[in-house]
């Protein structure tokens, strides 16, 4: 569809799993993608697709995220995927560690929207959409607590921009993916020595019976970039996990 013509997009993580089915569900729906990564060699596998224009980025470097949306121009939607996952209790877990997820999973999101709110100011509308997911604040897991923690402050951040900005035209939601099948997460499998064990344990908690995939979390995000009508919302989508 060309639900999306004409509008300008950023994604981060866009390398490898959710984001990078997002950039290409955004390309496909008619928007000018900027694609970013801090991964060069997984992001040139989108070179070239409908919309898509790559872009190394590390959000981690404020100084980057600036510089990288001060040349895009205007942005009509930020697509906010960058995270990752520590595995452990909150006694597993060092200050660095914690530190990392606090900076990767929270801090990068607050620079991407800091660096792109006034431009969606200034003309008048924009749609951000922030990867969190129900670990944190709709459910517990087992071993995600750094995770949990940053996720559940990613749905926080969301409710606070969207409760500020939309009178000026911005809506502001988060995205809570269960499992879905993506690279990390089938390295997690690996890490845990018996990978048949471990992903047939992840979809034994799965009602509907698998992992969500990639493609449907994408969908969700272009639906997002372009509903009119909700704002500051935490739309779930993990196969009925948190039923
Ligand atoms: P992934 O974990 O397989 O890939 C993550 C991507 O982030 C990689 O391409 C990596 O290069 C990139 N990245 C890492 N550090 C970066 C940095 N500093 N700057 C820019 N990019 C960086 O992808 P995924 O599993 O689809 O997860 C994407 C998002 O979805 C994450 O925020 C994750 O927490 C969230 N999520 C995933 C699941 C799941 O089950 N896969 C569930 C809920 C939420």
């Amino acid at each position: 569809s060309g639900d999306l013509e004409g509008k300008t997009v950023l994604v981060t993580a866009a390398g490898q799993g959710i984001g990078r089915a997002t950039a290409l569900a955004f390309g496909r729906a008619g928007a000018t993608v900027h694609a970013t990564d801090i991964n060069a060699e997984t992001l040139a596998g989108i070179d070239g697709q409908p919309g898509i224009a790559i872009r190394r980025l590390d959000v981690r470097d404020g100084a980057a995220v600036d510089a990288a949306v001060a040349d895009i121009g205007a942005i009509d939607a930020l697509f906010n995927c960058a995270g990752f996952v520590h595995v452990g209790t909150i006694l597993d877990m060092t200050d660095d560690e914690f530190d990392f997820a606090v900076d990767l999973n929270v801090r990068s999101m607050v620079r991407t929207i800091r660096a792109v709110l006034p431009g969606m100011i200034a003309r008048g509308g924009g749609s951000i959409i922030n990867v969190a997911s129900v670990v944190g604040s709709i459910t517990g897991a087992p071993n995600r607590c750094a995770y949990g923690i940053t996720k559940a402050a990613v749905v926080g951040l969301t409710k606070s921009v969207a409760t500020d900005f939309a009178g000026k035209g911005i809506r502001c939601n988060a995205i809570c993916p269960g499992a879905v099948d993506s690279p990390s997460l089938d390295g997690r499998f690996r890490a845990q020595g018996d990978y048949e064990a471990a992903r047939a344990a992840f979809v034994a908690r799965q009602p509907l019976g698998r992992l969500g995939t990639p493609e449907e979390v994408a969908d969700l995000a272009v639906y997002l970039a372009g509903a009119s009508n909700t704002t500051g919302q935490a739309h779930v989508i993990d196969g009925g996990w948190t039923t």
